[in-house]
This record gives structure tokens, C-alpha cells and sequence, in this order.
């Protein structure tokens, strides 16, 4: 995996929902550091009771009143869909005395689902004179997952829409900021796909731990 990734500078995310400590163990042994965890209890837990040098990754909903429980060692939360959820964010990182690494997670895909946001969605974020005012969350990219089938041509599509939108913010929005270069896109299924148009950060699960029961 490691190999694939190299050519296209693009690092792996091993997704570890619903996985037991000894597979996240065996994985850490072989070198992986990034893991992703998507229920906030699941990944407290796992935090707690793993190696201190792994750097958590936060892709699931993220509901306000549980940004608490991960804002003292979160190193990126993939899944900002609210101004809301971002001060949030930006309030327990201070208590924490942290500057959290945040991704805007946008909606491409064409399933129905309430999680993502609308490029003038977005947009109307980062215009907001409140947006200026966090100094403890710093906006690094964005997120988005395809629609779940096998027209490749649909889910090429939806990636490159994420490209575009990317693109769009940092020209508008982020022009003279390095940090802002991350395109979290990519599973099991598609990462192929995703990292020729373009992901920096690939998310795999089954792949990596196999099938999820
Ligand atoms: C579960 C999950 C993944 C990984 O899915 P696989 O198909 O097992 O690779 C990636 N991203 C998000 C947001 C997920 O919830």
C-alpha cells in the first residue's frame, strides 16, 4: 500500500472502526501511524489504550457536544460541515491550549445524506466575520466521499468536483496558505481512482484489516 501511494505523495489513512486493538497493534508494528476512527466514544477508548505516537484522525459526524471528549489529542478532523462545529472545535481546542487541524467535508456523492456541505455553503462559512476570529482551528483542506457504485465514470466525476471545489477555495479563500493542501478522498473501493484525480489523503479500511462485521 505503502509503495502504491508513494508515486502520487499521498499519505494512508487505516481506517480502524469496529477493529479490536490487536489488528491496530499488528498495523502499528508494521509502521502505520495515521489511524481514522469515526464514533467518538470508539475512539476515545482506543486512544487511551494505544500507543501514544499514533496521530488519530477524526472522519465520522462529529456532534458539537462531543468535540470535548477528542480535543486534546485529535490531529485532524476530517469532517467540518458547520460554522457551529468549527467554533466549537475552536473553543475546546483553547481550553486544551491546541490548534486543531480541520478538513470542510463536502457533499458529492448522490445519495441522499444530511453530512456535507454545498460549495456556496462553504463559501458562505469562510465569508462569515465570525470564521476570521478562530485562532485555535486552522482549516487544512477537504473531505468527500463518492457515491457508493461501480460506475467509475460517476465516481471519477464527483472526485474531480472535489478537486475543482478545492481549488476554488484556495484561490479564494487561502492563496498565500501552504497548510491549506489536503483532498481527503478515497476508500477501499476507489482510492485508485481518487489518488489519480488528485487525494493527498487516502482513508482505508476493509482493505487493509478486511471485511468489517
Ligand atoms: C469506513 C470509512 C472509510 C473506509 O471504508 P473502507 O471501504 O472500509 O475502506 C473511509 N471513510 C469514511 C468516512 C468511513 O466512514
Amino acid at each position: 500500500m505503502a509503495a502504491e501511494l508513494r508515486p502520487y505523495r499521498a499519505s494512508l489513512i487505516a481506517v480502524s472502526k469496529t477493529q479490536p486493538a490487536e489488528a491496530i497493534l499488528r498495523c502499528h508494528a508494521e509502521g502505520q501511524r495515521d489511524f481514522g476512527e469515526n464514533k467518538v466514544r470508539e475512539l476515545v477508548e482506543k486512544q487511551s489504550a494505544l500507543p501514544a505516537d499514533i496521530r488519530w484522525h477524526f472522519i465520522g459526524h462529529l456532534q458539537t457536544n462531543k468535540v470535548k471528549y477528542i480535543a486534546p489529542f485529535v490531529t485532524l478532523v476530517h469532517s467540518v460541515d458547520s460554522l457551529r462545529l468549527l467554533r466549537e472545535i475552536d473553543r475546546q481546542a483553547a481550553r486544551c491550549g491546541r490548534t486543531i487541524d480541520c478538513l470542510l467535508q463536502f457533499h458529492i456523492a448522490r445519495e441522499e445524506t444530511k453530512y456535507g456541505l454545498s460549495r456556496a455553503e462553504a463559501a458562505e462559512m469562510l465569508d462569515d466575520p465570525i470564521f476570521r476570529t478562530l485562532r485555535h482551528v486552522r482549516l487544512v483542506g477537504v473531505m468527500g466521499m463518492a457515491s457508493f457504485t461501480h460506475d467509475t465514470a460517476q465516481i471519477r466525476s464527483e472526485f474531480r468536483t472535489l478537486r475543482e471545489t478545492f481549488d476554488f477555495l484556495k484561490e479564494r479563500f487561502f492563496p498565500k496558505d501552504e497548510a491549506f493542501r489536503e483532498l481527503s478522498m478515497g476508500m477501499s473501493g476507489d482510492y485508485r481512482i481518487a489518488l489519480e484525480e488528485g487525494s493527498t489523503l487516502v482513508r482505508i479500511g476493509s482493505l487493509l484489516f478486511g471485511e468489517r462485521s
